[in-house]
């Protein structure tokens, strides 16, 4: 995993080279990928990037009884919530889910106005117990950021403690967009793009994430 720190401390951007991840965004690329593809790789590679995004869960001792003996073995001590950022990132849930099945879920809606390109939220649902909890945030593009940054707003305003972005694909603007907002926040990323274009599709990319997911293109 190559960690990318930026001008101060927390500043991390983390891109994923295990080649396994590799192998599988260029599935995702590939624009002759269809969609049942798309949808089953993308939950693959959410589950790889989450298993990377949660190397440092704390762990507790706890002690057990096996058929055999009475041990003491660990048990991780703070379940991060699942935030999919509808609608993309709802096919990046469960992958997460298989690697943390007793996760709460939020879900987000926010959108981006094709006109303005900003983030407009639409939908939310909270559980009341998230603050002070751990966040990993689920969206398959980080393109200019905004719908991040204000996901990552939002959450830290119901109080959550840590928030991990986990993008499949990033530009380099919307990295520095979040890094420059939320200097706290880790990027998890499997590869940075150079450019957007004039609609904010990241370029080379892998188009519009949602519709590939969703069949809906
Ligand atoms: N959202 C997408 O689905 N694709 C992009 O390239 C940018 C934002």
């Amino acid at each position: 995993m190559g960690v990318y720190p930026g001008k101060e401390k927390h500043m991390k951007t983390h891109v994923l080279d295990h080649p396994l991840i590799q192998h599988k965004l260029t599935i995702l690329r590939d624009r002759n990928t269809g969609s049942k593809g798309f949808r089953e790789v993308v939950s693959e590679v959410a589950m790889l990037m989450c298993y990377e995004a949660t190397h440092d869960l704390h762990l507790t001792d706890t002690s057990i009884e096996t058929p055999v003996a009475q041990t003491v073995s660990k048990r991780i001590s703070n379940i991060p919530l699942i935030v999919p950022i509808l609608r993309a990132g709802l096919g990046m849930a469960e992958g997460a889910l298989k690697l943390v099945p007793t996760a709460t879920i939020i879900h987000l809606g926010l959108y981006r106005d094709s006109e303005t390109l900003q983030p407009v939220s639409y939908y939310c649902n909270l559980s009341p117990d998230i603050a002070g909890k751990d966040a990993i945030v689920l969206d398959p593009m980080l393109a200019t950021g905004g719908t991040a940054v204000a996901a990552i707003q939002y959450l830290k305003g119901c109080g959550v403690r840590s928030i991990k972005l986990v993008c499949i694909l990033a530009a380099q603007a919307g990295i520095e967009k979040v890094q420059s907002s939320h200097p706290d926040a880790n990027i998890f990323t499997c590869c940075i793009d150079p450019d957007l274009n004039t609609h904010a599709y990241i370029v080379p990319g892998l188009g519009d994430a949602g519709d590939r997911i969703f069949g809906t293109d």
